[in-house]
């Protein structure tokens, strides 16, 4: 009998991998798939596009956000991909699809939080789409702009340094805490309501220090992996320097660095500096509105991607892929 290739089977990236070459491609596509946003010329001016979705009991229960949380965040998620283009987000539109037995109040709710989080961005929603599911379903486009040039992924070369914002790991502690039923703290707090780095973004690509950058929103080991591999580098990364909360440092240690190295739902940004423009980088720290911090540096590329421990015996779950060995340099 023929096997049939489901999405189960081919993966995600699998079936992306065979997608995106049979779309076609125009002059006026600066950056196509592959990376947080893609980069029309429109008006002879680059814009940003990007698009997201947020689907009950796939990426949230019901119980675990009220709705004008789920509002918020599903217009954060988007956001996070035109801040890691060091973009400034315009305008907005939104689909909608919910059983008919949904109270309106819950969808006004949704649109309440998705409101409140365009205005802190500054953007405008100019329209959407409503139609019926089974499941409560959102997604959102986004359009933004850049003032000086979008950064992409593909940007980073051996040497570069990596740097990250914010904390890591926080948002699938949120997660883990959500599904144990704890419905409070401030990991709880930071799934429910990420904070798109637009501000950092802006600030990295407008004074030329981030060669490449990328948000992370499904681990850092992953996202860095895109970065890497659209770069054409590998990384090693110092596992003693990700910044972690003061919740992820009340964890053991393993099971805080499991979680800063792969857990989803941080919406930080990761990116690869120069190293002739990290003095350009510590001399804007005043200006920024959140930690930066130095996790590691780009290598050749055939080294892969190295974990290195401060000395210590440190073994992590090793998942496909053959790139997460870990090293230990002092013994
Ligand atoms: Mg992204």
């Amino acid at each position: 009998m023929a096997r049939i290739d489901t999405l189960a089977t081919v993966g995600e990236f699998g079936f992306l991998d065979r997608l995106l070459p049979r779309l076609a491609g125009r002059r006026d596509v600066l950056v196509g798939p592959g990376d947080d946003c893609a980069v029309v010329r429109c008006g002879g001016r680059p814009v940003l596009i990007t698009t997201d979705a947020l689907i009950e009991d796939v990426h949230f229960k019901r119980d675990w956000l009220t709705p004008r949380q789920l509002g918020y965040r599903s217009l954060a998620v988007n956001l996070s991909d035109i801040a890691a283009m060091g973009g400034h987000p315009t305008f907005g539109v939104i689909s909608v699809a919910a059983s008919g037995s949904t109270p309106a109040a819950e969808l006004f709710g949704v649109h309440a939080g998705i409101e409140a989080a365009a205005r802190a961005a500054g953007m405008a929603i100019v329209g959407g789409n409503v139609s019926r599911a089974e499941c409560l379903f959102l997604s959102i486009t986004v359009l933004g702009e850049v003032r000086r040039r979008a950064v992409t992924r593909g940007g980073a070369r051996v040497g570069d340094e990596l740097f990250v914002t914010g904390t890591l790991g926080d948002g699938a502690l949120g997660v883990r805490q959500l599904q144990c039923g704890e419905r409070r703290g401030a990991a709880v707090q930071r799934y429910r309501r990420p904070r798109p780095r637009l501000k950092m973004g802006q600030l990295l690509a407008e004074h030329g220090i981030a060669a490449a950058m990328i948000d992370i929103s499904d681990g850092l080991l992953q996202d860095l992996g895109h970065l890497t591999k659209a770069s054409g580098v590998g990384a090693e990364i110092e596992v003693d320097a990700l910044p972690r909360s003061p919740a992820l440092r009340r964890l053991p240690q393993l099971e805080a660095l499991e979680l800063a190295l792969r857990g989803g739902d941080d919406y930080e940004l990761l990116c690869a500096v120069p190293r002739r423009r990290v003095a350009a980088l510590e001399r804007l720290r005043r200006q920024f509105d959140c930690p930066i911090t130095r996790i590691g540096r780009c290598v050749p590329e055939r080294l892969g991607i190295e974990l290195l421990g401060a000395g210590r015996e440190v073994h992590l779950r090793s998942e496909g892929g053959g790139w997460d060995h870990f090293v230990n340099r002092e013994s």
